[in-house]
Parts: structure tokens; C-alpha cells; sequence
């Protein structure tokens, strides 16, 4: 592993000043960031530990739920007031990584954390978001993890992520500071499609640190739930998982949210979908009409084709666990 420098500063500014400088990079719970610094995929001259930040706090605030960047996965998944007024977040929380991972990792990492396509962690092999220009290991190679929406020619990778595909279905936004100020983002703003800069994961700028997420309050507590389908039971990444939350009164989908995991390059919410479930009865018709409506553009590959059966099929599980229809 190259050398690097360590810091540990005490106050925002001083971290903000930190990363504002070439080859710093922030480092929390550690828990993708370490691996990749062991493989060489990735290599800072300096990291800046933000764990001295007070940004460690879960809070009720005026615009809904305040959840601190530090706050670590499990956490979150076990605050009060995340089960019982966004389950679908603790749900997905808990589907993701293992015990141990989720004591250590945190909300802002979790965001963070880069795709597990294996060519990315293989410095051997061709990766346009390793190094851009290179080529893609995957398109032409062991695909089966990849996307089905919003791949580009330069990239077919997938966000890892469970927790953001919650965050995506709650309309959570990101609050993110810089030198000159705070700003909020959509949720659905932060991560990115590869497009020509594969190399990017998100709108984070290089200077800006994630401070918060804020999930505004909503009525889909009792009827919301998180599949996540792979390949073992626990420790593995999603083929594809699904956040469904649905306001049901007497029988009628009054809203809807729906998200998808591990198929495209950041969490994939589907708006279509969800604007056809409003008004109509909470049955399985309905869901199968919603998940041919979210398959519209979906496009396999060689080896993970088989997602376009899994999605929709996963789409309406998710629904009707969701309705208690089961
Ligand atoms: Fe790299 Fe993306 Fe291709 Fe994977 S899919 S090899 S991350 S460019």
C-alpha cells in the first residue's frame, strides 16, 4: 500500500480546508475505503479522519427526520424513531453488509462507497471508472452483477447500496457543506449515471462533506417494505432489490414510492410506476401493471439477463409484502 498521511482534525473548517487540497480524501468507518487503499484501486496522500465531527446524532427536526453523517448503519437501523416511522430504511439497512460492518459504517460512507463491479477492484484489468479511458472489464466480460437502466457504453456498473435505495423511495435530501456554505440535494440528485464520466459516482464536490440526511415525514410506515434478492442470505451485494412504501386507505393506494437496487449506477426510483399505482386498489393486478411500467428501457447483458424476469417479478413480492397482502 503507498504511504499516506493521517489527520484527524477537530472542526469542520479544519476538515474543509483539509479536503480542499490534492489528494485528501475522507475517511469514517473505512469500511470500502481500506480495501480499496489495500488493492491499489485507490490511493490518497491523505486521509482526513472526520470522526471528531459532532455529526453523530439522530434528531426530529422541522423538516422531518435529522440523521447525522457519522451516524453509524446499525445505529440507525435500531433508532426509535426510524422504526417506527421509516421501517423501509431500517429494513434496508439491515439487509445490507453484516453485524460488524454495520457498526462501523456510516451514513455519509454509505453513500460514498463504490461499486463492487470486480473489474474495478482488479488493477490488472481495463475500468473506465478506475482509470477513465481504459475500456470496460464488464461489458464484454463477467456482467452478471450489472446494470439493466441508465448503463452507458463507458460503464454498466451498479451502486452497492442498500440504505440509499431506502433514502431514494423516502424523498430524503442530502445536506452537504463547503467552504462557502450549505446546500441541499434531492436524495435522487446525489448519485449519478456513468455517462461519459464513469469516474464519478456522485455530485459531491471534492471540497464538500455530507453533514446530514433529512427524510421529510410521511404516512407509509405501516405498509412499506425492502427486498433484497442475492445470492446468500446475508454478507452479499444485491442481484436486485426493491423499497416499496404505499399509503393505503380502505383498499386504494393513495401514494406510492418505489426504488430499485442493484440495477443501475445509483439508486433507480421509478416515478412511472409509482403514478400508476396512485388511485388504484392495493391487488396484484395492479402491481403487475406497475412492474411492466418500471421494466420500460431495461436493457441485459450477456450474463445478468435473467434481471429482467427477476426485477419485475421482485417489483410485485415487494408491493404485496408491502400491502400485507401476504
Ligand atoms: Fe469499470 Fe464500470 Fe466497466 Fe465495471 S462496469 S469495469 S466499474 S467501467
Amino acid at each position: 500500500m503507498k504511504q499516506f498521511q493521517y489527520i484527524r482534525p477537530s472542526t469542520q473548517q479544519l476538515v474543509l480546508d483539509a479536503i480542499a487540497k490534492p489528494g485528501s480524501k475522507i475517511i469514517a468507518g473505512g469500511s470500502n475505503l481500506v480495501d480499496l487503499m489495500k488493492r491499489g484501486v485507490m490511493s490518497p496522500d491523505k486521509l482526513v479522519d472526520i470522526n471528531k465531527l459532532p455529526l453523530r446524532s439522530i434528531t426530529p427536526a422541522k423538516t422531518g427526520l435529522h440523521i447525522g453523517a457519522l451516524a453509524l448503519n446499525s445505529q440507525v437501523a435500531e433508532d426509535k424513531q426510524v422504526t417506527a416511522e421509516f421501517p423501509l430504511l431500517s429494513q434496508a439497512l439491515n439487509a445490507g453488509a453484516s453485524p460488524q460492518l454495520r457498526n462501523m459504517a456510516t451514513v455519509g460512507g454509505n453513500m460514498m462507497q463504490r461499486t463492487r463491479c470486480t473489474y474495478f477492484y482488479d488493477t490488472a484489468m481495463p475500468c473506465n471508472k478506475r482509470v477513465p479511458g481504459t475500456g470496460c472489464g464488464a461489458m464484454e466480460g463477467i456482467n452478471r452483477m450489472h446494470a439493466i437502466f441508465g448503463a452507458s457504453s463507458q460503464c454498466i456498473a451498479v451502486h452497492p447500496s442498500d440504505m440509499c435505495v431506502a433514502l431514494a423511495a423516502l424523498d430524503a435530501t442530502v445536506v452537504i457543506q463547503g467552504r462557502k456554505g450549505t446546500r441541499r440535494l434531492k436524495f435522487t440528485d446525489f448519485h449519478r449515471l456513468p455517462g461519459t464520466t464513469p469516474e464519478l459516482d456522485n455530485n459531491l464536490g471534492k471540497d464538500e462533506l455530507i453533514t446530514a440526511v433529512e427524510i421529510p415525514p410521511n404516512h407509509f410506515a405501516q405498509n412499506s417494505y425492502y427486498l433484497k434478492v442475492r445470492d446468500r442470505a446475508s454478507y452479499a451485494f444485491a442481484l436486485v432489490s426493491v423499497a416499496a412504501a404505499l399509503d393505503i386507505q380502505d383498499g386504494i393506494i393513495k401514494d406510492a414510492r418505489l426504488a430499485m437496487g442493484g440495477v443501475a449506477h445509483k439508486p433507480w426510483r421509478l416515478t412511472a410506476a409509482e403514478q400508476l399505482l396512485k388511485g388504484k386498489p392495493a391487488t396484484i393486478a395492479t402491481f403487475e401493471q406497475a412492474a411492466k411500467i418500471a421494466m420500460e428501457g431495461a436493457k441485459g447483458y450477456e450474463h445478468n439477463a435473467f434481471k429482467l424476469q427477476m426485477a419485475p417479478a421482485a417489483i410485485v413480492e415487494a408491493l404485496t409484502h408491502a400491502s400485507k397482502l401476504v
